[in-house]
């Protein structure tokens, strides 16, 4: 077993509330709770996995500091494997220190980000993809994250990448006995049916990896930036979705001050939305100026829009309805070539100047709208929504095959494309007339890729990987 020092920390977030849970884990736990809390009616049994009422003290002055729960966890059936004790205290910023401190006077140390799950993971009470699993609930911001998250935390990408990892062992053992018995007379499978495994192997791997379009947008949600030349609405209608139904979305990290992001769901998923309102803000001063009636920073702001459409999955292209078709819509056309999306032909209030067949070169639906009235939003989000499933099924339907599982992390993806290539390489090698030995060690590098996703080949850079993105108390 994987034995270190005591670590202690607040599970709960900084600052205050109603409860905070102090953990400590280590050889020390059990020891360093008993010594700074004391059940309230000592005479009863003190059993382990349940919670008592008692008193938090300074055992070097006796002032009672809080009234806590108390519960302890012996290894190895607790969530690190190792001793864990909790403690339930009262909220308090400076209570929470002072507790801490205390368990730090008898020996704790402060944990690490990540360190109580990395530590359940070295003790073997999870494999990477439920450490994975565990922050990608914490950070599920829809029905589609958590679904995805709670399916890998019960073990579902484990079992599966299991059973793909002992079929590459399992043709690395006949490959093994090719080796061992090639002088004997002892019935092999041919180099077609080892082939034929393999090719039928990396099929399955594939199917896998291409569930990763899926994985990600179940996870993460899909992007969608709108354009359009100014006036045509996009505030209006970004308001109008994002009025409807807002996901429960704090600001998204590495958001661009230039660009405005915020986040509707539509059913289980979660679509992004980004307008580049800052930019046209600017444009509309200056957009005057020019005679061309393109100002500079108008030219800026488009090309911004571009940039930003060109990452995002999806567009949502806006036009005006009420004014005639120009240069500036045509760019907008333009930028939707090839483009998943829904055109919106807005400000149908207004007697219509440009029509649908404007819009002809546009390969997406496109929708009557009045961002004013409020006219054409169950329509608009349908679409919406249906274009986002579109682009979850993209990589399934390449495979052709229903896959349960989905990955949703990039450490995923390529390990199955490291596994997928060595397994293609095994395949060449089996069809042509070289060694069993070069055979076995594309099918080595395979399983020893497929090993990484679950930690079963762990290496302490993916460890590092791995838990760098938790927060302290994980
Ligand atoms: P953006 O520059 O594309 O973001 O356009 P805005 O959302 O700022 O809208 C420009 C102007 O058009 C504002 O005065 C809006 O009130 C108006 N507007 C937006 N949608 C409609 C609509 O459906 N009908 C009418 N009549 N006016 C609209």
């Amino acid at each position: 077993m994987y034995l270190e020092d005591t670590i202690v920390a607040p599970v709960t977030p900084p600052g205050t509330g109603a409860v905070a849970i102090i953990r400590l884990s280590g050889p020390n736990a059990i020891r360093i709770m008993r010594a700074i809390w004391r059940p309230i009616r000592p005479r009863g049994t003190f059993r382990p996995y349940a919670l008592y009422l008692g008193e938090v003290r300074n055992p070097a002055t006796g002032a009672s500091i809080d009234r806590a729960l108390g519960v302890v966890m012996p290894a190895p059936k607790s969530l690190t494997g190792e001793d864990v004790a909790e403690l339930h205290c009262h909220g308090g910023v400076y209570l929470i220190r002072r507790v801490i401190a205390l368990a730090m006077a008898h020996g704790a140390r402060m944990a690490e980000p990540g360190e109580f799950s990395r530590r359940a993971f070295l003790n073997g009470r999870m494999d990477l993809t439920e450490a994975e699993a565990i922050a990608d609930l914490v950070a599920a911001r829809s029905d589609s994250a958590l679904e995805q998250a709670i399916a890998q935390l019960g073990g579902a990408l484990a079992e599966r990448v299991g059973r793909l990892r002992a079929g590459v062992i399992g043709i690395r053992a006949h490959l093994e006995a090719e080796i061992d018995f090639a002088d004997e007379d002892v019935n092999l499978p041919s180099r077609e049916q080892i082939a034929a495994a393999i090719a039928d192997l990396a099929a399955d791997v594939r199917v896998l990896h291409d569930s990763f379009a899926r994985g990600r947008l179940m996870r993460d949600g899909a992007r969608a930036t709108i354009v359009g030349k100014p006036n045509v609405g996009k505030s209006t209608i970004l308001n109008l979705l994002l009025g409807a139904e807002r996901a429960i979305v704090t600001p998204i990290p590495g958001t661009t001050r230039d660009v405005i992001e915020d986040s509707i769901s539509l059913g289980p998923y979660m679509l992004v939305l980004q307008d580049t309102a800052g930019i046209r803000d600017g444009a509309g001063r200056e957009g005057s100026a020019g005679s061309d009636g393109i100002g500079e920073a108008e030219r800026i702001g488009i090309e911004r829009a571009l940039a930003h459409a060109a990452a995002a999955e999806l567009v949502l292209a806006v036009f005006d309805s009420s004014q005639p078709f120009e240069a500036e819509d045509l760019r907008v056309i333009q930028l939707c070539r090839g483009r998943r999306g829904v055109a919106v032909l807005n400000k149908r209030d207004l007697p219509a100047v440009l029509s649908g067949e404007n819009l002809s070169g546009l390969a997406m639906p496109v929708l009557p709208f009045s961002a004013l009235k409020a006219e054409g939003v169950e329509a608009l989000r349908n679409e919406l929504q249906s274009a986002v499933e579109a682009l979850a099924g993209e990589g399934d339907r390449r495979g052709g095959v229903n896959e349960p599982v989905a990955i949703s992390r990039e450490r995923h993806r390529q390990a199955l494309a490291t596994a997928l290539e060595a397994l293609e390489g095994a395949g060449r090698a089996a069809l042509s007339a070289l060694p069993a030995e070069l055979i076995a060690v594309d099918m080595a590098l395979a399983a020893e890729a497929l090993g990484a996703i679950t930690g079963a080949a762990g290496v302490e850079d993916v460890l590092d990987a791995v838990f760098r993105e938790f927060c302290i108390g994980k």
